[in-house]
């Protein structure tokens, strides 16, 4: 076993020690097993349509433009529709994310590099997934507990992906392909969403997901489309055809839904080149899409929302009348920081736009995590001594302070290669304290009630 192999056991096993110590803590949300039906065991006019329109990769200024062109359209309650954005922070301008948000759309993660595949380690998902909600969060200024949602690039994952995202403490992961013949039966009933507690259960097309228990982390299915004969729409990202024709899939795809079970309508796309650009746009599938969310918008009970909306209301899951009167489902929009607000620094790579924090680096998956990165390390013997700083601080953008307060120290960066020697180990400890952190709160409460469980079995003072 060599030094790298060595070191990703042992952040696999400080995340496997953590994840025992949460055991005998309730769930976050309740386990819901694979299932044709809602949760809630609600009448289907009481069941939420939801539509998720999609959108991965960079987003850049063609993109923001397009997207403007299909966003205008309202619900019942007068809030904006809402989109998913799954970002890879590589050519992203950050600035235009951060409207995008503050517009009603989710942001969600896609890595950083976009460079990940099946045979891609623990540890480099972790700094591609990790890494990436820590840019979005720095410099578009969302929320990190906002930050919710990943979506492998091109579809490709492994058990380490969902590990990964489960230790990193995300809600859903929406990666695989759902076709019907396994679990789903026809368009009108297709399989919902459900927990990994017993690991991944679809049709494993693009990877082998993980065979573990993730009892927090969910999985969106990418439901397929399929024509009104009754045939596999060829393309599960990026529909093709005329205006007419993609009107009509889309329309027969939600009827299917909204008269069967209900299960969400996914539109996944790309922004690029399904929208076009400003100067040269797909004008049919612009129309289309257009056509379509009017139409469906007309009808009771229907959300064109964030994919976490979703998470939130299978937790909770209320009648549809109640849930919107509670307004969970309506996306929420806030003035955006003016443009003056955002700045922007070229790199060879380059030139990225952001808010809040100028970036010191073009971000990378070896310096978005700066912050943590190995000051000095020494091994005498078996003790090894940590000295980690936050190089971030103190121009901290609101909502970061505290997140890793357990790490106290900071930063010269290493070198971005081959992690060799004490320095590999050194920086797995760093990446442990993460997941530690995340749950910092399990092991506590677990620890409080381990020892209330052994108080009555220790000898008594004398
Ligand atoms: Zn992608």
């Amino acid at each position: 076993m060599d030094v790298n192999h060595a070191s990703i056991m042992l952040v696999r096993t400080m995340v496997w020690i953590v994840g025992m110590l949460g055991i005998a803590v309730p769930q976050i949300g309740a386990i819901i097993p694979v299932s044709t039906q809602a949760p809630g065991g609600l009448e289907r006019e009481e069941i939420p349509q939801f539509i998720f329109v999609t959108f991965d990769d960079a987003v850049n200024p063609d993109i923001y433009e397009m997207i403007g062109r299909i966003s205008h359209h309202r619900h019942a309650d007068g809030s904006p529709v809402g989109f998913t954005f799954f970002v890879s922070t590589d050519w992203t301008d950050f600035y235009l994310v951060h409207r995008l948000h503050a517009a009603g759309h989710e942001i969600a993660t896609h890595t950083i590099t976009h460079t990940t595949g099946r045979g891609t380690d623990f540890l480099t998902w972790v700094r591609e997934i990790e890494g990436c909600r820590e840019v979005l969060h720095r410099y578009a200024d969302v929320p990190l507990s906002e930050i919710r949602g990943f979506r492998a690039p091109y579809l490709a994952y492994n058990g380490a992906t969902y590990e990964a995202l489960h230790a990193l403490g995300f809600d859903y992961s929406t990666s695989v392909s759902e076709p019907l013949g396994m679990f789903s039966v026809s368009p009108a009933e297709m399989i919902w969403p459900y927990t990994l507690h017993d690991g991944l259960q679809q049709m494993q097309w693009t990877g082998t997901g993980p065979t573990v228990s993730l009892p927090n982390l969910m999985e969106i299915p990418m439901w397929l489309l399929y024509e009104a004969d009754g045939t596999r729409h060829p393309r599960e990202m990026d529909p093709t055809g005329t205006k007419e024709s993609l009107v009509a899939l889309f329309k027969e795809n939600f009827m299917q839904r909204y008269n069967g079970n209900r299960v969400p309508l996914g539109l996944w796309l790309h922004a690029v080149p399904w929208l076009g650009s400003p100067s040269a746009p797909v004008q049919a599938n612009v129309d289309a899409m257009n056509e379509f969310l009017e139409w469906a918008l007309q009808k009771p009970n229907v959300w064109v929302v964030g994919m976490s909306t979703l998470v939130d209301w299978m937790r909770n899951p209320l009648p549809a009348s109640e849930a919107s009167a509670s307004g969970m489902l309506s996306p929420k929009v806030y003035e955006p920081l003016p443009a003056t607000a955002a700045m922007s620094q070229s790199f060879p790579k380059g030139t990225v736009r952001f808010i809040n924090n100028r970036p010191l680096h073009y971000p990378e998956p070896h310096n978005a995590f700066k912050r943590l990165q190995v000051k000095q390390a020494e091994i005498s013997g078996v003790d090894v001594t940590l000295e980690i700083t936050n190089i971030w601080s103190p121009s901290r953008p609101t909502g970061f302070q505290g997140r890793f307060a357990s790490v106290t120290t900071v930063a010269t960066p290493l070198s971005s290669g081959r992690w060799t020697g004490f320095r590999a180990i050194s920086k797995s400890l760093a990446y442990g304290a993460i997941s530690a952190w995340i749950h910092w709160w399990k092991v506590g409460i677990n620890c409080g009630i381990t020892i209330g469980c052994l108080l009555p079995f220790l000898p008594a003072a004398h």
